[in-house]
């Protein structure tokens, strides 16, 4: 960032680029969809507490006390992902959480505002540092074919969508392992869709919103957006068979259950 001279931040702005441009690539950013954060708070809390502020304090919907004084690269709203990749510091962000948990301010580069889905961001990121999981990046995207098969009610019971996207192909439950949850349908940008999507974190590796998108989250972006990616595979396999005329059969059970053994799943 050009206000705060840090290699590893500049290395977290530069993984954004590649990701951003991962989602252009596979039609899953049209205009503005999609957003990105990442908890850079052991990277330059210090840097970042010395800078006056671009633009705010902004009020957040709740207070979260548990990045109090954090702070966070996140993709800008309106901001479209093909220019993340080829223009990062002119479409992201570094906020500084407030010490009382409760507001933001922006610190660097231009005034980018943040995304409209930062509620989600910062709750879940929230949730992550207070029960002291590793994970410090967060991904939503507009996967195609996932976000097609939530409009078919008989795919949003419980697991129904995971079982079906695992017996596709053996690497889905082997990379992907704890599958996918289900949200039901709730406004963007909403604190209830954060908090829906917090619920199911600790039983699922990717969170699906139905007829929205996909969130995940990983230690580093790359591994967020792999899991989207590994589930968004499956889906166009099972696409790819019913436009070929058939129902794909699946793995079977036994198939299934020799897998789990012998990676030990
Ligand atoms: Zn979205």
């Amino acid at each position: 960032m050009k206000r705060i001279d840090n290699k590893e931040l500049d290395l977290r702005v530069e993984v954004i680029a590649e990701v951003a441009g991962y989602l252009w690539e596979r039609g899953w950013a049209e205009r503005n969809g999609g957003n990105i954060s990442i908890n850079v708070t052991e990277l330059c809390a210090a840097e970042a507490a010395a800078l006056p502020a671009l633009d705010g304090p902004y009020v957040l919907p709740k207070a979260l006390p548990h990045i109090a004084g954090g702070c966070f690269l996140v993709t800008g709203t309106g901001r479209r992902m093909r220019y993340v990749a080829s223009r990062p510091l002119e479409n992201i962000a570094l906020i500084r959480v407030a010490a009382d948990g409760a507001s933001y301010e922006i610190v660097a580069d231009e005034a980018v505002r943040p995304t409209s889905e930062l509620p989600a961001h910062l709750s879940i990121h929230d949730y992550l540092a207070g029960v002291g999981r590793p994970e410090r990046a967060v991904v939503h995207t507009h996967p195609i074919e996932l976000i097609a098969m939530t409009h078919n009610p008989a795919f949003l019971d419980k697991d129904v969508l995971t079982r079906l996207l695992w017996s596709m192909i053996p690497e889905t439950r082997a990379f992907c392992p704890k599958g996918l949850g289900i949200v039901p349908y709730t406004l963007p940008g909403s604190q209830l869709l954060a908090d829906r999507t917090i619920d199911l974190l600790d039983e699922y590796d990717v969170v699906m919103w139905t007829k929205h998108g996909a969130l995940a989250v990983g230690t580093d972006l790359i591994e967020a957006f792999d899991q989207i990616d590994v589930l968004s595979k499956s889906a166009r396999i099972y696409e790819s068979a019913r436009s070929m005329g058939f129902v794909p059969t699946g793995m079977s059970d036994a198939e299934m259950q020799e897998l789990k053994e012998a990676f030990g799943l």
